[in-house]
Formats: structure tokens, sequence, C-alpha cells
């Protein structure tokens, strides 16, 4: 039985807009691979190197982003963040689905280049909440906080460019929602070339 392909699933979402709870509930299932992305920014406290972020100097991020390393990377709040492209291929071609937590410039890169990937977007209930969120997190100054905030209206803005969006008011509703939207993709006919070929071979 031939592996299709797996599916890439970009999620996108403000800062402190909880998507990555929801995210730890979705890749319990180990048919999903998170792609841990490259960044310049520094670790917050608890962030370990490999596991959240692949955390690089300005001259490392560039030098891989140069020799094609990068699957999408795009500069978000003074600092870069990138996909590395050798994992998110591998696993693509292992039949795995791949989760990509990325911001909405990085998600535009990759919907023009993998028009076959499913795009999501999580919406805050409103921008005041997400500044209360971001400050109950308090890993930010408050500058940083009111930058990210800022930058939400604009980013939510370029939701209507993804396929589905919802918004995380309740976390278990959310995760739910997130299910969802994957259980129902895998189902469109794009995605099922092989399943109708099959059924139509034990005939
Ligand atoms: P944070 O600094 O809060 O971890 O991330 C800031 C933003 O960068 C978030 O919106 C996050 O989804 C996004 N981001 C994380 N990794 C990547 C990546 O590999 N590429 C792009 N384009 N954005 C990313």
């Amino acid at each position: 039985m031939a592996t299709d392909r797996g599916m890439l699933i970009v999620v996108s979402a403000p800062a402190g807009c909880g998507k990555g709870t929801i995210l730890a509930e979705i890749l319990k299932d180990d048919n999903f691979c998170y792609s841990v992305s490259a960044t310049t920014r520094n670790p917050r406290p608890g962030e370990v190197d490999g596991v959240n972020y692949h955390f690089m100097t300005v001259d490392e991020f560039k030098n891989l982003a140069d020799n094609d390393g990068m699957l999408e990377y795009a500069q978000f709040c003074d600092n870069y963040y990138g996909t590395p492209r050798k994992f998110v291929e591998e696993k693509l071609s292992e039949g795995k689905d791949v989760i990509l937590e990325i911001e909405v410039q990085g998600a535009m890169i990759v919907k023009k280049n993998f028009p076959e990937a499913l795009l999501v977007f999580i919406l805050p209930p409103s921008i005041e909440e997400l500044r209360r969120r971001l400050h109950k997190r308090g890993t930010e100054t408050e500058e940083v906080i009111e930058k990210r905030v800022s930058k939400a209206s604009v980013e939510i803005e370029m939701a209507e460019n993804y396929d589905y969006t919802f918004i995380n008011g309740e976390l278990e509703t959310a995760i739910d929602d997130l299910k969802a939207i994957i259980r129902a993709e895998r189902c469109t006919l794009k995605r099922q070339k092989n399943t109708i070929k099959e059924v139509l071979n034990n005939a």
C-alpha cells in the first residue's frame, strides 16, 4: 500500500492566544510531528534549545537561510524565525502530518510554495483578552506586550487568507475544533486519491 504524503498543517495565532496549549494536546497523537523552529530571539526562562526552538545567532540563521535550509522565514518583533526544511521534508515523506506554529508572513510563504498545506488561524476572544493573557503569562516586559498586542490586530486581518479559523475561548472546545478541522481535511478528495484506488482495486 502506498504511503500518502503527510499533511503540512500551519497554525497561526497572535502571541498569547493559547495556541501552545492547544497544540500540546493535538501532539499527544503520534501521527503528528511538531516542527521546531529556528529563532534569533533569546530563550525565555524554561525554554530548552532543540525543544522549544533551535536558538541561533543572526549569522547562523542567515547562513542556513542562504543555503536553502529554511522552508520559510520571517522577521517578527526584531527577531528572525524560520522553519528548518530538512525535518519537515523527511517527515512528510514518511507520511507524518507536520505542524508548523508560525506567524502570518511565514504562513503566506508556505501557502504559495505548498498550495496543498492546511492553514488554520486561531483567534483570541478579543484584543483586550489577549492583553490580559500576556500579562498573566508574565514572560514579557510591558513594552514588548504592547508591541505584540498592536501587532495582533494586523495579524488578525490576515486570517481571511487561511482555510479555517475559530476562537480560543474555552480550551476544550478549541481543541475539539482543531481536531475536527484536521479530521475533515484528511477526508477531502484531494487527500484520498490512494484510498479510492485501493477500494476499486479490492473489488
Ligand atoms: P514567540 O517569540 O512568542 O515564541 O514567537 C513569536 C511569533 O513567531 C509567533 O507568532 C510564532 O508562531 C512565530 N514563529 C515561531 N516559529 C516560527 C517560524 O519558524 N517561522 C515563522 N515565520 N514564524 C514563527
